[in-house]
């Protein structure tokens, strides 16, 4: 057994443990991270969004190759050698979390591995390969993120039946999948099976894919993908069993099959459920909820005033960027600064084909707080850039409060959304008005001239289009 005596103990190491371990440290703070994985970086760095990434770059590629054959490039049928797309995927990962643990070395933030839960207000014990270690701290983050949520009726013995993690492995080429739950992971990991070639099924329980994204955008998205993916929403599935020749599931519903259906891999991809209730919290004094979440304030402090929680625990939405800012605030709150961490917008992007991405006001979360809004939509059939690039499946939607024309939200949906959503939220989070937008001279050709165009057409001085 050793001891350690620090004074802060970050309980995770994903992009909201390693940066407020970081940030702390160059303040200043002697800092402990604990996490259970052997790499720094979290489910986002080993699991989640970088490996995901990696593969959707080989999807994309794909695709674009089987577009050009329209314009007189012909390529031929891909043929795929799996394990080098998987050591390039794995190949990424390990730059990144090496870099990581460099940045750590160069800190002096030690890294201790294993399994952390609370064993008192100031005390934290450590089980991992080396044995126990007892941590004494002054301050503690609580970084210990979400786990994929399970469903009770799916066998959880049978290695065709995945999560996400599951499918990032790549153990082959399904002929047939379903992607149980229309969320961005699932879309995602659909997007790149589908360009490998597998027949993909998305079942989804309510009447939209992406349900958090406005309608309009999940329409456009719906047309683009109704030659890649069966959709089946307002349908929900009762069994999946487990059989020789493949994985049975029923259905039932507005868009239910009569019949189960057989599949040869199904992805799992309903959500995700927070790891708060797993770290004996509650020994600390820390308050945890029912489901699992912890309730911070503005400083992202616990009702344990020298005990913060940040990340996927502390609730939606679930994403790496607001889990490192977050970490960025309690690491600057513990050592002294009087900081909050207050935006006015936290961006969203499926990294999907076409990609969707919003920040600030969704029109539906608008509406429901009866704000009055209007909304300036740029078709990207209308955008010089996107014909030319033959991805005029798009559009750029701006929202501005009517009466101070001050933008309060934005959506796109077309070819590198994600890419182009920082643009609308720094107009955001620097309180732009249309005016200021549609006078920041674009760039022509570019699609971020659709962000400049719609301001145009919400102060009704649209000229020309390019
Ligand atoms: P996590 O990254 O979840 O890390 C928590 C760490 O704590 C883990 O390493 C875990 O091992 C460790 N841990 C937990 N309990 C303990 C314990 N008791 N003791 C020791 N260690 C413990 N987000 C985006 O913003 N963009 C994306 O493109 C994106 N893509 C994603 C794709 C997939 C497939 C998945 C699954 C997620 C994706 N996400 C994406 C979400 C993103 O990964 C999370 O929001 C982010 O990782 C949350 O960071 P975190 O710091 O809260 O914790």
């Amino acid at each position: 057994m050793s001891e350690i005596k620090t004074q802060l103990v970050v309980l995770g190491a994903g992009p909201g443990g390693y940066s407020a371990a970081f940030r702390a440290s160059d303040l200043g703070v002697d800092s402990v991270i604990v996490d259970a994985r052997e790499a720094l970086g979290g489910v986002c760095l080993n699991v989640g969004c970088i490996p995901s990434k990696a593969l959707l770059h080989v999807a994309k590629v794909i695709q674009e190759a089987k577009q050009l054959s329209k314009h007189g490039v012909n390529f031929g049928e891909p043929s795929f050698d799996l394990d080098k797309i998987r050591s390039w995927k794995d190949d990424v990962v390990s730059q990144l979390t090496k870099g990581l643990s460099g940045m750590s070395k160069m800190r002096k933030v030690k890294h201790v591995q294993g399994y952390g839960k609370f064993t008192g207000a100031n005390t934290l014990e450590v089980e991992g390969p080396d044995g126990k270690t007892t941590i004494t701290f002054e301050h503690a983050i609580i970084a210990a993120g979400s786990d994929p949520i399970e469903l009770p009726f799916v066998p959880k013995d049978d290695d065709r039946i995945m999560d996400s993690t599951g499918a990032l492995e790549m153990k082959d080429i399904p002929g047939k999948m379903l992607i149980l739950g229309g969320g961005i992971i699932g879309l995602e990991m659909g997007t790149v099976y589908q360009a490998l070639g597998s027949k993909i099924d998305v079942v989804e329980f309510l009447d939209q894919l992406i349900p958090a994204a406005d309608k309009d955008i999940m329409k456009m998205y719906m047309k683009t993908i109704k030659n890649k993916f069966n959709t089946m929403l307002e349908t929900k599935v009762t069994d999946v069993e487990s059989k020789d020749d493949g994985v049975y599931v029923t259905f039932e519903g507005k868009q239910a099959p009569a019949e189960p259906v057989r599949y040869d891999r199904v992805l799992v991809a309903v959500g995700r459920r927070p790891n708060g209730s797993l770290v004996d919290a509650e020994k600390a004094g820390v308050k945890v909820d029912e489901r699992g979440f912890i309730n911070v304030d503005k400083q992202l402090r616990t009702n344990v005033a020298h005990i913060f929680a940040i990340g996927d625990l502390i609730g939606q939405p679930m994403l790496a960027h607001k889990a490192s800012h977050e970490g960025h605030v309690a690491a600057e709150v513990i050592s002294g600064k009087k900081h909050f961490f207050d935006p006015r917008g936290i961006p969203s992007v499926a990294y999907t084909e076409p990609e969707i991405a919003w920040v600030g006001f969704t029109e539906k979360e608008a509406k429901e707080q009866g704000l009055n809004y209007e909304a300036a939509t740029f078709p990207w059939a209308a955008s010089g850039r996107a014909i030319a690039s033959d991805a005029t499946d798009g559009l750029t939607k701006l929202l501005f409060d009517k009466d101070t024309g001050r933008i309060i939200g934005g959506a796109i949906i077309g070819t590198n959304a994600g890419e182009m959503l920082g643009e609308i939220g720094l107009a955001i989070e620097m309180g732009a008005d249309a005016e200021d937008i549609a006078l920041t001279v674009h760039a022509h050709p570019t699609l971020n001239e659709s962000i400049g165009l719609a301001a145009e057409i919400f102060e009704g001085s649209i000229t020309d289009m390019p």
